[in-house]
């Protein structure tokens, strides 16, 4: 096995000018981060060549974890004062807390000035001062190395704080998004119980259908849209015949079992537009918006039809009466149930299993 010989390559044979050369490449992603690396700081860059009163910044960065400025000051030469001074300046004119000074080489008296500079500071100030080596074996590429001369006194701790730090902020961030995700998660089991809380107050347990209190919010509703708009609203209120009856032979779970089944047929035989509800005991309401009252009557024929033809959990016909009216100007909930009722009563009076229509004038009945 043969070894190749490290060998110094000048900085000057590299990049002529510091501003042209040496400093946009140290800019570079890559060549900070390696930068970072030694010195134990993640840079990011804010800019090259920042004015600070009469003198320029070479490379302006933020330490990512702290967002404090960093300033760093490339030289291609052995240190001298002109830069330590324009180091100073630009450190005191952005507030930075980490001043990285890197060069060809430096003298003793610079090293021992930021030595001193680093003893006097407190703990969250610091002063890198890197020698910038360059070295390749034979014709290989050159390897850049920053070798530390001068640095924070209490580097070592600060360099394991930081990174610590950044192992706590990860583990922040993880406990965050857990408590983001449980807080949707409570979110979503709270408007899903919001919603069944609603669906319990609007609906009958038994039969599903709309009660008596949602039905009251729907009428505001349909009697706002019916009044804008100059349209027909009606309702048909039934009552089963003879339901008592079911109750005492078949027992009443079997009663239970009919209501439900007649729920079915009620919402089988109207409109997605019209709405049946359960107003109490064996009585519903069909509520039909922009619907005459003829046509109202029609539809409870239909639906008289169809709850005498079909099969019932008890085993025999059932029929129900009717009781159909319209709207008025005058009228609100209270009226218009009434009026449905007298029709309604009028029905069991003829015999059950009929429709009764009533007017709001008495004289057209
Ligand atoms: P009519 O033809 O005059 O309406 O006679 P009917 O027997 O239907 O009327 P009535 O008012 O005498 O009886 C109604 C019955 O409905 C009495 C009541 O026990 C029964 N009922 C009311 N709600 C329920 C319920 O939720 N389940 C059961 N199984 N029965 C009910
Ligand atoms: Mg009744
Ligand atoms: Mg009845």
């Amino acid at each position: 096995m043969s070894f190749g010989k490290l060998e110094r390559v000048d900085l000057r044979d590299i990049w002529g000018h510091e501003a042209s050369g040496f400093t946009p490449w140290l800019a570079r992603d890559e060549n900070l981060a390696e930068l970072g690396q030694t010195i134990g700081v993640k840079l990011e860059l804010v800019g090259q060549e920042r004015d600070i009163g009469s003198f320029r910044a070479d490379i302006l960065c933020k330490d990512s974890l702290t967002q404090n400025y960093v300033i760093i000051k490339s030289q291609l030469e052995n240190t001298n004062h002109a830069h330590l001074g324009q180091i100073l300046t630009y450190a005191a004119g952005l507030g930075a807390k980490t001043v990285v000074w890197v060069a060809k080489q430096f003298t003793e008296e610079h090293r021992a000035a930021l030595d001193w500079l680093n003893h006097i500071s407190k703990e969250d100030f610091e002063f890198f001062a890197l020698e910038m080596e360059l070295w390749r074996i034979g014709e290989s590429p050159i390897a850049p190395k920053f070798n530390i001369v001068s640095k924070p006194n209490e580097w070592q701790r600060v360099v394991i704080e930081a990174s610590m730090a950044s192992v706590l902020e990860e583990e922040i961030q993880e406990r965050i998004q857990e408590r983001t995700r449980a807080l949707q998660q409570a979110n979503k089991a709270l408007e899903s119980e919001k919603q069944s809380l609603t669906d319990l107050s609007s609906t009958d347990q038994l039969t599903g259908l709309y009660n008596r209190y949602k039905f009251e919010d729907l009428f505001e509703f349909e009697k706002s849209q019916m009044l804008r708009h100059n349209t027909k609203l009606s309702i048909i209120l039934l009552d089963i015949d003879f339901f008592k009856s079911v109750n005492d032979t078949n027992g009443h779970n079997v009663g239970d079992a009919v209501l439900k089944e007649l729920a079915l047929i009620l919402r089988a035989s109207v409109r997605s537009s019209d709405v049946v509800v359960r107003w109490g005991g064996e009585e519903f309401i069909v509520f039909t918006p922009k619907t005459t009252l003829e046509q109202a009557q029609q539809l409870a024929e239909t639906i008289r039809d169809n709850v005498k033809s079909s099969p019932f959990s008890h085993g025999r016909q059932l029929t129900a009466s009717f009781g159909v009216t319209s709207f008025e100007e005058e009228d609100g909930l209270e009226t218009l149930i009434q009026r449905a009722d007298r029709a309604l009563y009028r029905a069991k009076e003829l015999g059950r299993d009929n429709v009764q229509i009533d007017r709001h004038n008495p004289e057209l009945n």
